[in-house]
């Protein structure tokens, strides 16, 4: 009998994970026809920042964020912004837009020489804190998640928001441990903070 090594793979029902909680943001649209989804970005985020639990974060991919609700929030009033998943601190994955639609996460980036990722990537959001570290169950949801995208989507690599918008974005931040990254091994690509893209901030920006 095989060892219990790893959690089954999970279905998808037309872009959308089953076993994610489903909360379709209208934050998306078409990806180009024909692209090739070919890269996860890993972002942080918590509303407001460094806390969690909280709704605020479904409410500002469903555009229904309270401005006055906190002083944070009034600069991000008239965003129009979504991933395709976030995981929670206690490892709950929650998904916002369908794998074969484009969310809004990116924003002005690029890879590999293409602008634009938000057309072939794959957002996904751990709630955090820049610079912070992460919990251990995030991890392992995150690396269930790639082992779940890979068996449907050709991704070849994965990045951080850091990596795709240097000098503009730092999430996740020095506190994502990418060594705990495990299901990156079996991408065609090293992940962005061993290969080419891992220098230090600053080096790698485009002025
Ligand atoms: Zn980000």
């Amino acid at each position: 009998m095989k060892p219990p090594v790893q959690r089954r793979l999970r279905r998808w029902s037309g872009g959308w994970l089953r076993g994610a909680d489903w909360q379709p943001s209208p934050n998306q649209n078409a990806r180009p026809v024909g692209e090739r989804i070919r890269l996860a970005v890993i972002h942080s985020i918590s509303l407001p920042p460094g806390e969690y639990g909280g709704p605020a974060i479904e409410a500002l991919f469903h555009n229904r964020l309270v401005p006055t609700a906190h002083p944070y929030y009034a600069g991000l009033q008239g965003l129009r912004v979504s991933a395709h998943f976030v995981i929670r601190r206690d490892g709950r994955l929650q998904q916002f837009v369908a794998v074969d639609r484009r969310a809004w996460h990116a924003g002005v980036s690029s890879w590999e020489g293409r602008e634009g990722c938000n057309d072939f990537s794959v957002g996904i959001e751990l709630e955090g804190l820049e610079g912070q570290t992460f919990e251990l169950v995030q991890y392992r949801e995150l690396n269930r998640l790639l082992r779940d995208l890979l068996h449907a989507w050709p991704l070849d690599a994965v990045a951080g928001h850091e990596h795709v918008a240097p000098g503009r974005k730092r999430d996740p931040g020095p506190g994502f441990d990418a060594a705990l990254l495990t299901a990156a091994a079996a991408l065609r690509k090293p992940p962005a903070w061993q290969g080419p893209h891992a220098v230090s901030s600053g080096e790698n920006s485009k002025h």
